[in-house]
């Protein structure tokens, strides 16, 4: 009967110690947000910048036309913001908002067409996804290339899939989807290292899981990707020195998927109770050292300024066509 008392003692000290050690570790907070203002102010000034300078010259500005078909959460907060950027750098935004019923009446092929001979007009922004029973494939391949500020167009998405090395992407003014292009910016910018790295992207979307896996392999990494028929994708994700979450769903991402040391960029854009949230759990990784990109906040303003950069790069690529 005596004997039980020590052992009780002992199992009492080791579970207030663990305690202890899970308060402390509770206040120390590891974690570290990878900041994308400041490079995108940045690049915005700069825009601004040429623009202002352009505009003299050419005796027009640049003109981006959106088109937002259907009532998406995310789409709707990202047109919105798109246009404000747009006005602060000086595009021109023509926005054009088509709810869900009024879809099967109104001709968005005609729209598009006349956007595409529009002088006005120098890039076209059909914010994706749109409703499920409208065929994606057909709506963007009628958006002229040259004005496919999203890289949306088969054309353009051919001519960035087939050039191997970054920086020839860059050298041949080769047009990339604006997330994508986000995603790698900040990961130079803040110097993370690319080439030899496992990246698992999660999500195969053509606006962000593809288009991220081809760009990735330009900077020389190892890509794995996922998607929702993925086996073992915690045990996967636990291999990855960077990982890129794409999924559309809070808080999928915790702790369970990622090792200490690990890049998270999370593009996830969920609505919680009218908060706006990404697809990491970020009270479940806090006490880890990573690096992630936070929502609002991270990588929705690097898509923004990309889609700035590809409007002023198409306008100025339809001027000097012109001439
Ligand atoms: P999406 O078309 O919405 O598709 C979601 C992807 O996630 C699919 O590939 C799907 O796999 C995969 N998935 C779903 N459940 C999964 C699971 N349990 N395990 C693994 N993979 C799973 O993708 P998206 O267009 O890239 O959008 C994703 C999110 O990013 C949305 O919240 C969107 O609003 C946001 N987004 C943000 C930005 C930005 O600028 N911040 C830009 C674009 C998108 P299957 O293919 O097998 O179905």
């Amino acid at each position: 009967m005596l004997s039980i008392f020590p052992t009780f003692a002992i199992v009492c000290f080791v579970y207030v110690r663990i305690k202890f050690v899970d308060i402390i570790l509770g206040l120390v907070v590891l974690m570290k947000i990878i900041d994308s203002k400041n490079l995108s102010n940045e690049k915005r000034f700069k825009i601004k910048n040429e623009i202002s300078k352009i505009v003299s010259n050419a005796g027009c500005r640049p003109g981006l036309a959106t088109i937002l078909v259907g009532d998406d959460y995310a789409s709707k907060i990202y047109i919105k913001l798109k246009i404000k950027a747009c006005n602060e750098v000086g595009i021109k935004s023509f926005n054009y908002n088509i709810s869900s019923i009024d879809i099967y009446k109104f001709d968005l092929i005609k729209l598009i067409k006349n956007l595409n001979l529009d002088p006005n007009i120098h890039g076209i922004l059909l914010q994706l996804p749109l409703p499920k029973k409208i065929e994606t494939e057909y709506y963007v391949s009628n958006i002229n290339p040259l004005k496919d500020v999203d890289c949306v167009h088969p054309f353009n998405i051919g001519a960035m899939y087939m050039l191997k090395k970054w920086d020839e992407i860059i050298k041949k003014n080769i047009i990339i989807p604006c997330t994508p292009l986000g995603i790698i910016n900040l990961l130079h910018n803040n110097n993370v290292e690319i080439s030899g790295k496992i990246v698992v992207i999660i999500g195969r979307s053509i606006l962000v899981g593809k288009p991220i896996a081809s760009l990735l392999l330009a900077n020389d990494a190892t890509v794995i990707m996922a998607h929702s028929k993925t086996y073992n994708l915690e045990k996967i994700c636990k291999r990855a020195d960077i990982i890129i979450v794409s999924v559309g769903r809070a808080k999928f991402l915790n702790k369970n998927f990622i090792k200490n040391k690990t890049v998270v960029i999370d593009v996830g854009m969920n609505n919680i109770n009218d908060k706006v949230c990404g697809d990491v759990d970020i009270d479940s990784i806090k006490n880890m050292n990573v690096k992630v990109t936070s929502v609002p906040g991270g990588i929705g303003p690097m898509t923004i300024t990309s889609l700035l950069e590809n409007t002023l790069k198409m306008f100025k690529n339809q001027i000097f066509f012109k001439k």
